[in-house]
Parts: structure tokens; C-alpha cells; sequence
């Protein structure tokens, strides 16, 4: 039996029978919706997969024929489908090791421009051979010399870094893990004011883990779309760097809280790890 639930535990699932085909998805809309440099998603049979929690879910259509879902109260991905037989399942929001392991890298094309696959995995441009569908043009960026621009999938929420940011870090913690549904989280951190929310604070939804001091998700109530938060107690602005159209200038510098990451995933590059959390500097 497979288990999965978002962050806040609105939405919760199972699934049994043979799951199929876990790949790395790198495409920008998945970027966005997981506010996460790739997400990675398998199938499973539609027959044994059961959901709770229906109630919460918010659809957004991405593409004319491609829905995704997120919590509307915590803005984790969940489950999309059925496409024919099956489901495709957010591996991130995985409570249990599904068991299978990542076969390809699919959408490389639509890479981010930073990130770098370190692994042997195969890599497609787009979906892997067999599959007969349309490749939609990546999400437009337009020239801007104010700094670096972000924005939300739908486009409703934007957003410039205007001073430079003082890290980046990617981070394997359940709670990111759950909350961007994805491998790990990377986001950067900057001056509160370095960080300006250009189009649609107020379409931003805010999610705090009751039990945490500061734990907070943050994403656009209409896509799901990850968004930036500030934190006024400390001073800092925080962004999930895959949510960036244009180069936010500052890399990765290290992987924290290793010591939680996800059974399916393994870290291939050279980055320092640390099994738990590192102080900000
Ligand atoms: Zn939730
Ligand atoms: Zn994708
Ligand atoms: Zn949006």
C-alpha cells in the first residue's frame, strides 16, 4: 500500500497495485506549481488509488488538456488524473517509499538555466519516446533590466528581487518536501526589502504549520504557484529560486537536513550536505 498526503493533511491518499514509470520532470510548469527546480511524479493504477479530502482540492487547468491539483489550504501539489488507467502521483508528498526509483529525466529543453543534472539517468528534451502528446511552448519572459523577475503559473502573482540575496539553500525536510511536494525544496533568502511583490498580493495564500515558529508556505490561491514570502520577525524575504524567470544570481550552496530526504532520491553533485539545519549566517 502507497501513502501520500499534503503538508496541512487536508488531502490524503492510497494506492496499491504495480506503480509505474517514476521520472524527473523539468518542464516550467512544473517548476512553478512545486516551486521546486524539477518535480518527480510516478503512475499508478486509477482501479486501486482512493483519495480523501476532495473538498479541498483546487483545480487549475495548465495546459487545454492537462489539469493540476493542489490543496487549496496548503498549496501542496496532489494527485492529477486520470489519464486513461492511471494516476500520476507527486513522489515529494510520499509518506511511504513507493519503491521504484527515477528512470529519466523528461522536459530537459525546459531546464533551469543553473541547474545542473549530475546523475546518469537518461534525459528527453521533452516527454519520453512513446508518448504521443503536444509539447507546449515554455511560459514567455520578456526583457527587464530591474532586477530579477518571478512569477506565479497563471502569471496573477510577480515579483522582483531588487538588492542581492544572501543564500541559497536546498533543503530535504519532510515539511518542505510535503509542502512543495517535490525531492527537496531550494529557495533563497534576502533583505525583507530586497524582495517586491510587483501584481497580486493579495491573490497570495499563506499556510502556517501549527506546531512550527516559522514554517509558512505561501503560493497563489488560483495555480498553486509557489510565491515568495516575507518575515517580518526576521527581517528576510524568502523565494523559491525555480519560481525565478530570469536568473535570481545566486546558486545552491548546500544541502541541508539530508538526514531526512526522500528514500527515492539520491543527491549526485558535490554540494556540502548536512544531515540537519545550518544556522543563517
Ligand atoms: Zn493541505
Ligand atoms: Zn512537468
Ligand atoms: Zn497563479
Amino acid at each position: 500500500m502507497h501513502h501520500g498526503r499534503c503538508l496541512c493533511g487536508s488531502v490524503a491518499w492510497t494506492a496499491t497495485g504495480d506503480a509505474q514509470l517514476m521520472s524527473h520532470c523539468h518542464c516550467s510548469r512544473c517548476r512553478k506549481t512545486h516551486g521546486a527546480p524539477f518535480a518527480t511524479y510516478f503512475m499508478v493504477p486509477v482501479d486501486g488509488y482512493a483519495a480523501s479530502g476532495a473538498e479541498h482540492v483546487v483545480r487549475y487547468e495548465s495546459s487545454p488538456t492537462f489539469a493540476r491539483s493542489f490543496c487549496g489550504v496548503c498549496g501542496s501539489v496532489v494527485p492529477a488524473g486520470p489519464w486513461e488507467t492511471w494516476m500520476m502521483l507527486p513522489a515529494g508528498s510520499s509518506t511511504t517509499d513507493p519503491g521504484l526509483r527515477p528512470e529519466a529525466h523528461i522536459f530537459v529543453a525546459s531546464k533551469l538555466p543553473w541547474h545542473e543534472i549530475t546523475d546518469d539517468l537518461p534525459q528527453h528534451d521533452a516527454y519520453p519516446p512513446g508518448i504521443p502528446a503536444a509539447v507546449l511552448e515554455d511560459l514567455p519572459r520578456e526583457a527587464y533590466d530591474g532586477g530579477a523577475r518571478g512569477s506565479c503559473m497563471c502569471g496573477e502573482v510577480a515579483w522582483v528581487l531588487e538588492g542581492p540575496p544572501t543564500l541559497a539553500r536546498n533543503c530535504h525536510c519532510s515539511r518542505c518536501r510535503l509542502a512543495r511536494s517535490a525531492a527537496h525544496a531550494s529557495n533563497l533568502m534576502a533583505p525583507f526589502d530586497a524582495l517586491r511583490v510587483t501584481r497580486g498580493a493579495e491573490q497570495i495564500a499563506s499556510y502556517k504549520i501549527p506546531d512550527a515558529q516559522f514554517f509558512t508556505q505561501t503560493f497563489c490561491r488560483t495555480c498553486g504557484g509557489k510565491t515568495p514570502r516575507h518575515d517580518a520577525s526576521r527581517g528576510i524575504a524568502v523565494a523559491p529560486l525555480a519560481c525565478f524567470d530570469d536568473d535570481p544570481g545566486i546558486r545552491p550552496e548546500m544541502h541541508i537536513f539530508v538526514g531526512s530526504k526522500a528514500p527515492w532520491f539520491e543527491i549526485t553533485d558535490a554540494l556540502p550536505q548536512h544531515a540537519e539545519g545550518v544556522p543563517i549566517r
